[in-house]
């Protein structure tokens, strides 16, 4: 036995930084590959820094984790070079990634296009992994951090030094640490760093999946308040997203389902925090019949609720505390004014706030906030196919230290997946084990 107690001579075959959602998948397809081939399993080591696997999975989908969806244009998915998330998904279709959690043990559901566990609960999921890393015999050390990794140019083994010195050597490595959001999970960036110390292009993270900071006075006095409504983002007044769906009021900004899906757009046109254009969020808080209805009826409340003040107009039309506010935001008017007293013109201010509701955006809340990160190594520099390195052979990458980040609706777990399953079949066939010969060389 090695020092680290690995195998006889301690080298392993696969040696995985980061026991998440792409670390996990590639480590069991690995010895899977080997299997189907009825060859012996290989010498496959995770290491992880937290105390257990699949801390960032258990936060997934508010602990419900929304593994996939049925919608896969490719159009959810972003990356510096468009045509290598295109190519890995051409490669392993949706049906595979559903195969193989079937495979080991996850039962699934949609909800409408989302796809869950059927238990609904992300435990479940980490589980079903645990299972079947101890099934395949994947060795996993917990509380392992790793902080430096290098390759030998002799002995083309990669070698690898946690923060408690233990050493590890590795015919082939992945480094699967995630990106640099929510940090809590243990994701803080440091796959960037050792694909750095390899020679890899790494491009800076960015927030994405993440709430907005606004100019905030409104957003504030409305704090906790939610609203579905039609989320248009512009960018020196064109548009550049739209969504349907719940917006959040918040004391710095707005947040809720449809301001992340569209916060990478923001993001990406952030340098050092700040933006490098004006954007705004523009509110459409009903559709165009309604709102024709709507403005109808408030002509028709300046004549029978004449007496009222002005912050009961949208009474019943919306909430109390967001009709004033929308009000207060269309006219510079007493509020304690009569109904009465608004002029034509008023009405029209009115409607074309309801129509278009603005809040000019300063930014995005950081990395520690957001649910993934945009950047990441340089996808040029990897092969497609098989997520190998085309710098080092026998180094690979997987999930969201990658340049590729996904929309809100289970897109990143079907990348970090997709990029497993890719990476663990052909570091597998590329292996001695597979190849049957020692020394054989990599190929991408
Ligand atoms: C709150 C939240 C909710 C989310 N919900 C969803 C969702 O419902 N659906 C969806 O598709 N995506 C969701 N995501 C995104 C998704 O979880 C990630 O994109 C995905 O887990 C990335 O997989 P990965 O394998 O790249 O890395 P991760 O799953 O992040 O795993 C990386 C692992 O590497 C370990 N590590 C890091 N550095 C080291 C080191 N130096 N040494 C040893 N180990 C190290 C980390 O501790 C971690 O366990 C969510 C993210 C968050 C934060």
């Amino acid at each position: 036995m090695s020092e680290n107690g690995i195998n006889e001579n301690g080298i392993i075959d696969l040696l995985v930084i980061g026991a998440g959602a792409s670390g996990m998948t590639a480590a069991i397809v690995f010895q899977k590959t080997l299997l189907s081939e009825r060859k012996p399993l290989g010498n496959v080591v995770i290491l992880e820094k937290n105390d257990r696997v699949g801390k960032k999975v258990m936060v997934t989908g508010n602990g419900r984790c929304n593994l996939s969806n049925k919608d896969m244009s490719l159009s959810h998915f972003h990356c510096h070079v468009e045509e290598f998330p295109e190519k890995a998904i051409s490669l392993v279709p949706q049906q595979q990634v559903l195969a193989f959690l079937g495979e080991i043990g996850i039962v699934t559901t949609y909800e409408e296009n989302k796809l869950f566990p059927m238990s609904k609960t992300a435990a479940s999921v980490v589980d079903a992994f645990r299972f079947a890393l101890d099934d395949f015999d994947i060795k996993v050390v917990p509380n392992a951090e790793v902080e430096e990794v290098s390759k030998d140019s002799e002995s083309k083994l990669f070698q690898v030094t946690c923060a408690d010195k233990s050493t590890y050597s590795a015919k082939k490595l992945l480094i699967a640490c995630g990106g640099a959001c929510a940090p809590y999970t243990g994701t803080t960036g440091d796959g960037y760093k050792f694909l750095s110390m390899l020679g890899h292009k790494v491009y800076a993270p960015k927030p994405s999946i993440v709430q907005l900071v606004t100019e905030n006075y409104v957003t504030k006095a409305l704090s906790g308040l939610k609203l579905d409504c039609d989320l248009t983002l512009l960018c020196e007044d064109f548009v550049v997203a739209n969504q349907f769906g719940e917006v959040l009021f918040t004391d710095y900004g707005l947040s809720g389902p449809a301001v992340l899906q569209v916060s990478g757009e923001v993001s990406r046109r952030t340098r050092k925090g700040r933006l490098s254009m004006p954007m705004k969020v523009s509110l459409k808080l009903f559709n165009d019949p309604t709102i024709m209805n709507i403005r109808e009826d408030i002509y028709a409340r300046r004549e029978e609720f004449s007496d009222r003040p002005l912050d009961q107009l949208l009474l019943s039309i919306l909430p109390q505390k967001i009709g004033s506010m929308l009000i207060r935001t269309a006219l510079d008017r007493p509020m304690s004014m009569p109904v009465s007293a608004l002029t034509d013109g008023d009405i029209e201010k009115i409607i074309s706030t309801m129509r278009s509701w603005e809040f000019d955006v300063i930014g995005t809340k950081g990395l520690e906030s957001a649910q993934t990160t945009i950047g990441g190594a340089d996808c040029e520099e990897f092969s497609p196919k098989s997520m190998q390195s085309r710098i080092v052979p026998g180094l690979y990458a997987t999930g969201e230290v990658l340049d590729v980040d996904g929309d809100c609706g289970g897109y990143n777990l079907t990348w970090a997946f997709t990029s497993g399953i890719l990476a663990g079949s052909h570091s597998a066939k590329k292996s001695d084990i597979y190849q049957q010969k020692a020394g054989e060389p990599d190929g991408n």
